[in-house]
């Protein structure tokens, strides 16, 4: 019989990380999906196999694909930021699969009377619809709000197929009642809001201090530690613990104070707040292993386990932002990274070189049950590799 094209096993697995910060770890050595969807997770021998196209993980370790909640993409894969091509196709290597537009800001001439900004975001939007590349999922069309909207703006922006708003304060909206007003705007019509948090990211954007966060009440305070310009410390707890909403540390940012609100969340207890981005392309470039050096970071120095380090990459923005991947459980997106110790790397195990500041290796990289990358060019190279056999 013919293998199922449709139909994807991963078999010895050494390690199943979970995303889920109630049970980062899952007992099993295989994974199955069904046209895209994670159909079954456990021991191979009790799954349904058969028929299916085979990767051998070889004892390595599988995660879900990794979520960058915050980039600026403007169209394809294209950034004129730095003037970079296949950026996105990079961060694929890097084992993002999902990425999250905070504003396609960086295009040129970008339009910021009402209809022009509409009209971008709602194009944005279809063009990422309607081209992945390289198989990543970019959620894009995310408008930047300028004074004199009104809410049948973001009805209208909501009823063309418009879910998130690019960084609030980007534009001309930069007072609390103003941001507030527009934010419940959107919420009102199911577009989630993401706020500019810290000061000016480059000549033309401006100071969002924790006051202007609060009174606004978007639904991520976007790069709580600043995008590089963080807040003083005590604004970033503030922040932490006036609000609940959710708390966003990116790579382009200010390492010390992510560290902060990190460990501002966990004495908190609200781990599931935190969530990771690079807020890349940008003036610090692309980060191709962004998300996996922010995970190495705040591993290996913000006291947690690399296992929950992987969930704020992953399961809590899947949950945060609504998505349908960044777990791993049934009925999910089949997106996947198989990952190992890179060679040579300190620690006795993936998650203890991690722990020790360490990135892993990308072996293999999977959106919607579909091989999308072999051996990345980007990490380290795995200790192991798997192979589709
Ligand atoms: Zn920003």
């Amino acid at each position: 019989m013919s293998e199922n094209q449709n139909k994807l096993v991963i078999r010895n697995i050494g390690l199943i990380l979970s995303g889920m910060l109630e049970k980062p770890i899952l007992d099993g050595d295989a994974i199955v999906s069904v046209d895209g969807k994670i159909a079954g997770i456990g021991r191979e021998a009790e799954l349904d196999t058969d028929n299916a196209v085979v990767v051998d993980a070889k004892g390595t370790t599988v995660a879900p694909g990794l979520i960058d909640s915050h980039v600026h993409p403007v169209i394809g894969d294209y950034t004129p930021r730095q003037q970079q091509v296949s950026w996105i196709d990079s961060c694929l290597h890097g084992g993002v699969t999902t990425m999250i537009s905070a504003g396609e800001v960086h295009l040129p001439g970008r339009p910021k009377d009402i209809v022009g900004l509409k009209a971008l975001a709602i194009a944005s939007q279809r063009w990422y619809e309607n081209f992945r590349p390289s198989g990543v999922k970019v959620h894009a069309g995310a408008p930047v709000i300028e004074e004199g909207m009104e809410e049948e703006d973001f009805k209208q922006l909501s009823e063309a197929g418009v879910t998130l708003l690019g960084e609030v304060g980007l534009g001309s909206v930069k007072v609390g009642d103003t941001a507030k007003q527009m934010v419940a705007w959107a919420r009102k019509y199911g577009i989630q809001s993401t706020i500019h948090t810290g000061g000016p990211s480059i000549p033309g954007s401006g100071l969002i201090d924790k006051d202007v966060v609060l009174e606004a009440d978007a639904d991520i305070i976007g790069h709580i530690n600043g995008g590089h310009t963080a807040l003083p410390d005590d604004q970033i707890v503030c922040l932490c613990e006036q609000c609940q909403r959710g708390i966003e540390l990116v790579h382009n940012g200010n390492e010390r104070s992510a560290l902060l609100a990190l460990r501002t969340a966990k004495e908190l207890d609200q781990m599931e707040r935190v969530i990771l981005g690079t807020d890349s392309p940008a003036g610090s470039g692309v980060q191709p292993l962004g998300i996996l050096r922010m995970i190495a970071m705040l591993s290996s120095l913000g006291d947690v386990s690399a296992e929950t380090a992987f969930c704020l990459a992953t399961g809590n923005t899947a949950r945060m932002r609504e998505l349908d991947c960044g777990l791993i459980e049934e009925g999910r997106s089949a997106d996947f990274i198989i990952i190992d110790q890179a060679q040579h790397a300190p620690g006795k195990t993936i998650l203890e070189s991690i722990e020790q500041g360490n990135l892993p290796g990308v072996g293999m990289t999977i959106i919607d049950g579909v091989i999308r990358s072999e051996r990345s060019r980007n990490t380290p190279p795995a200790t192991i590799l798997p192979e589709r056999i």
